[in-house]
């Protein structure tokens, strides 16, 4: 349906309004026309007869001049009747009272008298009747000829009609200038003002006084309000972390791009932390969720209290939070907050009775120095934060670019491990263990290698670090264990059936609750006594009881144990009386300066204990004959080195083995 504006539908109303008054003005001005007409009517009708009478009566032939001054009279002392003739029945005029219209009668066609009452006085000229005279007995006629003052009679209908004009012309603009002024202040304007408030919901209308306006007015009053609530709701949920009450990522984002693009202007530099709590997931882990929330927030708290009104505090992640400062001159104002973050955090907490003492470790980086975006400026913030990790937790370090050197080729070698796990880019390669007496390899350690198309052969120390941090150890350890297996099973019945295989374990693989049934179920084909589990001192660092289950369940299988880069870690004796090892292997390190007293004494000490205990000893990393001539008069059983072989591909190291083997030699 077409709609109408309330101006047009006013106006269309006025229209109305105009016209009907028009009309009905038009009845009154007629109505009172007719009345004025029929009393003039009347009064000249009287006038005329009372002349009719009087010249009847009076008017004797040849007495017309004595007539003439009653007939002047009534011209002059009546406003209607202009003119009279006299004439005789020859129409020769005998008299007329205005002689300036004495011709004026030929051809003019009056009214008779008899229809003075039906005719209309305003569209007659003059009105004649006869004057009967009598000369003795003998009667004759003249005739009277009344001329009405036509321009008397307009003017005076023309007054009538303009003082009714102007009268219905005022009232008319008066009457609808009050009726708009009325629907303009009392329904237009409070509607263009419910309209704006609807529309752009800013100054809320005063009260309006026609009841229904006021309720619409009443109603959007209340809408907007609830509205205005739901939306500060809906945005505090949008751009608040609902735990903290901080900033969420969201919101961080666009504070920092309005930074950046102030900052663009001003050339100022602000700072970039990037906060993750140290072991927060044991926290989470061991006290449950709750619990941790409870951390979070007196974290958040804490974080809020050591900044400054205008510094942005904002929480990103599970226990990662990120701090804004702006307006930063110098690395001073930087390391005054990360020290007041510290130190509020060194006070312990109390929560549920239990005292917690949390720490973390901060990544930093400036605007613009460390990143144009946003993107990059939390990359690097958060790159520093690992190095601060990396540097023993509740740490914190700035973001370098030798930093970012040290990330790009961290993330490059996951790529590669991740791509080589997939498409058998992996390979075992195995070093031979030699027994010192007879020179025969008796074991073999298997040492993982990544062959990569590209970039070749990648040595374990570029990457075993890198998957121990991102967890990949577990599914290449999985990789390496059936790798092993299988080529244990591939070595029955071959001249290689005694020879025992070492494989890493990682500490990162012990967590792995699977890691005992992967080795169940890789060694089921073969004799698990053929495999042997080379651990360091570090796996033993954390959760030492949960792992000395692990290891016990590992003998249960009939597997044996060995004790890697002996002498490098504490070294605990007690470990060697806890764990039952098979094996020591002394660390490189001891036997590269054999010649050295104190060392030729430290590896006779532990080939003593080693035999006190009954464990097996290999050296580890021998090179040269002076070496191995050492250790067989220090009765050490076994040596793995260069000096017999590099760790080879296993073709190669089983021909080493059948070549070495065959040749008896004296060394
Ligand atoms: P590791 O277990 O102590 O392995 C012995 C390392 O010493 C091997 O280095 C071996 O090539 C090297 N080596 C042996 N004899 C000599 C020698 O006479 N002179 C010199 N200069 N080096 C010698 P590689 O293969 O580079 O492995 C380095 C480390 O990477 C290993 O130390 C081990 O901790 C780790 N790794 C290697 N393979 C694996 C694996 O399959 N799993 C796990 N978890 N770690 C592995
Ligand atoms: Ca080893
Ligand atoms: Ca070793």
């Amino acid at each position: 349906m077409k709609t109408i504006s309330i101006k047009l539908f006013t106006a269309i109303v006025m229209l109305l309004l105009f016209t009907g008054g028009s009309y009905l003005f038009y009845k009154f001005f007629d109505d009172s026309k007719e009345v004025t007409e029929r009393l003039l009517e009347e009064n000249i009708q009287v006038n005329i007869l009372n002349i009719k009478y009087f010249l009847d009566k009076n008017l004797q032939k040849n007495s017309i001049n004595q007539l003439k001054a009653y007939l002047d009279n009534i011209v002059n002392s009546n406003t209607v009747i202009n003119d009279i003739h006299i004439i005789d029945n020859q129409r020769k005029l005998l008299y007329a009272t205005d002689r300036d219209t004495l011709l004026e009668h030929e051809g003019v066609h009056c009214s008779a008298i008899s229809k003075i009452i039906s005719s209309d006085i305003f569209e007659q000229q003059c009105y004649t009747f006869s004057i009967k005279l009598f000369d003795g007995l003998k009667p004759y006629y003249y005739s009277s000829i009344v001329y009405l003052d036509k321009d008397y009679l307009d003017s005076l209908l023309k007054d009538k009609i303009i003082k009714y004009l102007g009268l219905f012309i005022s009232y008319t603009i008066i009457f609808i200038l009050l009726l708009w002024f009325t629907i303009r202040k009392f329904i237009i304007a409070p509607l263009e003002e419910l309209r704006q408030f609807a529309y752009y919901s800013e100054k809320t209308p005063r009260q309006f006084l026609i009841q229904e306006l006021e309720s619409i007015r009443y109603s959007l009053e209340l809408t907007f309000r609830r509205l205005k609530k739901e939306q500060e709701e809906l945005f505090n949920l949008s751009t608040k972390d609902p735990l903290s009450g901080l900033y969420n990522r969201l919101s961080l984002i666009e504070k920092i791009n309005w930074l950046i693009s102030r900052s663009q202007r001003s050339h100022a530099k602000f700072a970039l932390l990037f906060l993750d709590l140290d072991n927060f997931k044991n926290i989470n882990d061991s006290r449950g969720h709750e619990f941790g929330d409870k951390v979070l927030q007196h974290i958040s708290k804490v974080l809020l209290s050591s900044v400054r009104d205008n510094d942005i505090v904002s929480r990103i992640g599970g226990d990662e939070f990120v701090i804004v400062l702006p307006d930063i001159t110098d690395n001073k104002s930087i390391l005054e907050v990360i020290k007041r973050i510290q130190h509020s955090l060194s006070m312990p907490v109390v929560f549920d009775n239990y005292k917690y003492h949390i720490t973390c470790s901060i990544g930093i980086t400036i605007y613009p120095k460390d990143g144009k975006n946003v993107t990059e400026l939390l990359k690097n913030a958060d790159i520093a934060m690992y190095k601060s990790k990396e540097l023993g937790k509740n740490n914190f370090h700035f973001f370098t670019e030798t930093l970012n050197d040290e990330i790009q080729e961290k993330m490059n070698i996951q790529r590669l491990m991740i791509n080589a796990l997939e498409e058998g880019n992996f390979k075992l390669f195995y070093q031979p263990k030699v027994d010192i007496q007879t020179n025969q390899i008796v074991a073999c350690e298997a040492l993982i290698r990544l062959i990569d198309p590209i970039h070749g052969l990648i040595s374990p120390d570029k990457f075993i670090h890198i998957a121990e941090e991102n967890n990949f150890i577990i599914p290449l350890g999985n990789w390496i264990i059936e790798e092993a297996a299988k080529q244990l099973k591939l070595w029955e019945n071959t001249p290689l059936q005694d020879i025992k295989l070492s494989i890493n374990v990682s500490g990162v693989q012990f967590k792995n609750k699977n890691l005992f049934k992967i080795i169940e179920n890789a060694i089921k084909n073969i004799d698990p006594s053929k495999l042997d589990i080379e651990l360091t001192e570090s796996v033993l660092m954390s959760d030492f009881d949960a792992k000395l289950k692990v290891i016990h369940q590992f003998k249960t299988l009939g597997l044996s144990l060995s004790l890697d880069d002996f002498g490098t870690g504490y070294s605990s004796l007690s470990y060697l009386k806890q764990i039952p090892f098979d094996t020591l292997k002394i660390d490189k390190s001891f036997i590269d300066d054999l010649e050295n007293k104190q060392d030729q004494s430290f590896v006779n000490m532990i080939v003593t204990i080693a035999d006190e205990l009954g464990l097996e000893v290999v050296a580890e990393g021998v090179e040269n004959r002076e070496q191995l001539e050492y250790l067989k008069k220090m009765k050490c059983e076994q040596y793995q080195g260069y000096y017999c072989s590099k760790p080879l591909p296993v073709q190669e190291f089983e021909t080493l083995f059948r070549v070495h083997n065959s040749i008896i030699t004296e060394i």
